[in-house]
């Protein structure tokens, strides 16, 4: 038997050892083999990482703009040039098809080169004062140690937009990716190492709940980014001192109305794109959605066409497969729940609704389509985060807008429709931070992405996303009157 990999931390210039015979073994989802080993870092250690990070920061926050852009172009382009390695680790310990990973570590690229160019674009300003004499200079600091705390699903996106923000911000970081995708993000430190970033500026620590818990929870933590479940931001928001500001990017359960106006076909091919990429782990998927009446039966038709014709597979095998499994038994639990849950109250099976037996023991579920649904369904209301689609028609676009506002979730809403009015309608009354119409492409790099009720609060990209790593400082100056 061949012995597993190990993955080491990495903090204060260098990779280190873990402290602990604690691990944790992550699984190929698509086979069930063990590929990695990674160490349940201990406190001590995160103490370390926090404290080379604190340590660095004394310089790296005075460091010129300029150089630290420069940085990150260089990271950038080291990335860039390392996509095979870093979308390897990507599909072998999350599941999702080779070719899907290649495209996300591009994203990752362009995200360093972005907040490169935006972080030699922050400055303050001058305001006017009452008072002759005195001159009020607002100026834009960095916030100090961010501690980021990342899923699985976008592993290297999720971790890479938070570094780049807030290293351009010109604060230092602690990074807790994934126990479940750990690799990819030790891939990207490896690029970090390479361009010679000062020690303790980035940090890496492995592991689940005990360096999540002492990262979160620690005291010269001066800024908490989280993106991962409510369940784990509630109990982050519990255990931190009360004064750390944070940025919570959580789950959604996402809405889509297809209104009476709608291009159908354009529709069908949004739902395919945004409910099953990824296996349907993403926190901007289309969880369910609300048919005009009159295009229900062909909507509900042009699916399961379109979705008969999906592949599904070991993405290392069939890189460009549509789909592969989803990342771990607990999803596989919570899509037979959800399903079971829909089926015994009422709702059709359109397609699928089940494992993919002959992928076993690879943790594989169906894309799948249920029909006829009702609000108080699971799938229409706590996020599936699997391969699920739940359909309800509706006749009065007021009902439909009640029903998709009726969760706790506000992070993505979709819209088809064709009629200026209503898509303003929309736009206006869907209570939710990213609202796409007729499109499914709800984030791009350069405007704010972020959610609002359950979904959390904060942004990353564009401009404000730099903006939750910098703080204000009035500094206001008497000089004298200043007049002739
Ligand atoms: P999770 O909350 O289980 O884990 C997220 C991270 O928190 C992991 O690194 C985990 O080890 C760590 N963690 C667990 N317990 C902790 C604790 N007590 N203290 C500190 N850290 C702890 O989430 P997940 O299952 O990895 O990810 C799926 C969730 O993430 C979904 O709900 C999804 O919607 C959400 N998500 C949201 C966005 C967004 O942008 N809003 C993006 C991607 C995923």
């Amino acid at each position: 038997m061949t012995s597993l990999r190990r993955q080491d931390n990495y903090f204060d210039g260098g990779w280190v050892a873990a402290d602990t015979t604690s691990t944790y073994t992550v699984v190929n989802p698509a086979t069930g083999d063990p590929v990695t080993v990674i160490p349940e870092t201990s406190e001590a250690q995160v103490d370390q990482a926090v404290r080379a990070a604190a340590e660095a920061w004394r310089t790296w926050r005075r460091t010129n703009p300029f150089k630290r852009a420069g940085l990150l172009h260089l990271i950038g382009d080291r990335v860039a040039a390392a996509v095979d390695a870093i979308a390897t680790e990507i599909t072998v310990e999350m599941g999702k098809p080779l070719n899907e990973a290649r495209g996300e570590v591009r994203k990752l690229a362009q995200a360093f080169h972005f907040y490169a160019e935006e972080t030699t674009r922050t400055f303050g300003s001058v305001v006017p004062n009452a008072e002759d004499g005195f001159t009020s200079i607002v100026q834009r600091e960095p916030v100090g140690v961010v501690a980021a705390i990342t899923p699985w699903n976008y592993p290297v996106e999720l971790v890479g937009w938070k570094l780049a923000a807030a290293l351009g911000a010109g604060c230092t970081i602690v990074v807790k990716p994934s126990e479940y995708s750990p690799s990819s993000a030790v891939e990207v430190f490896r690029c970090l190492d390479e361009v010679g970033l000062p020690p303790g500026v980035a940090n890496l620590v492995l592991g689940a709940g005990t360096p999540g818990r002492a990262l979160a929870s620690h005291e010269l933590v001066n800024k908490i980014a989280f993106t991962g479940s409510a369940a784990t931001g509630a109990a982050i928001t519990r255990s931190s001192s009360g004064v750390v500001p944070m940025s919570m990017e959580l789950g959604g359960s996402c809405p889509l109305i297809v209104t009476a106006h709608a291009d159908l076909d354009a529709a069908v091919t949004g739902t395919v794109r945004r409910s099953f990429r990824n296996a349907g782990q993403i926190c901007i998927a289309i969880n369910r959605a609300y048919v005009h009446e009159d295009l229900y039966p062909a909507y509900l038709d042009r699916l399961r066409e379109r979705i008969a014709a999906l592949v599904v597979g070991d993405g290392m095998k069939q890189p460009d497969a549509d789909m592969g499994p989803v990342t771990n038994l607990e999803i596989l639990e919570r899509c037979d729940r959800h399903v079971d849950d829909a089926r015994q109250q009422g709702a059709r099976v359109v397609t699928g609704g089940g494992r993919l037996e002959k992928l076993a023991p690879g943790y594989f579920f169906e894309p799948t389509v249920l029909a006829d649904t009702k609000q108080d369904m699971l799938v229409m209301h706590e996020e599936t985060f699997g391969p699920l689609l739940g359909v309800t028609p509706f006749r009065d676009l007021a009902d439909a807008i009640g029903a998709a506002n009726s969760t706790p979730a506000g992070l993505a809403a979709y819209v088809y429709s064709n009629d200026l009015a209503e898509t303003f309608r929309l736009g206006r009354e869907l209570d939710f931070g990213n609202v796409a119409v007729n499109n499914v492409d709800a984030g791009i790099m350069n405007a704010p992405y972020g959610g609002r009720k359950g979904s959390g609060y904060g942004y990353e990209h564009g401009r404000a996303g730099l903006d939750g790593y910098l703080q204000l400082k009035h500094l206001r100056i008497r000089h004298g009157d200043g007049h002739d």
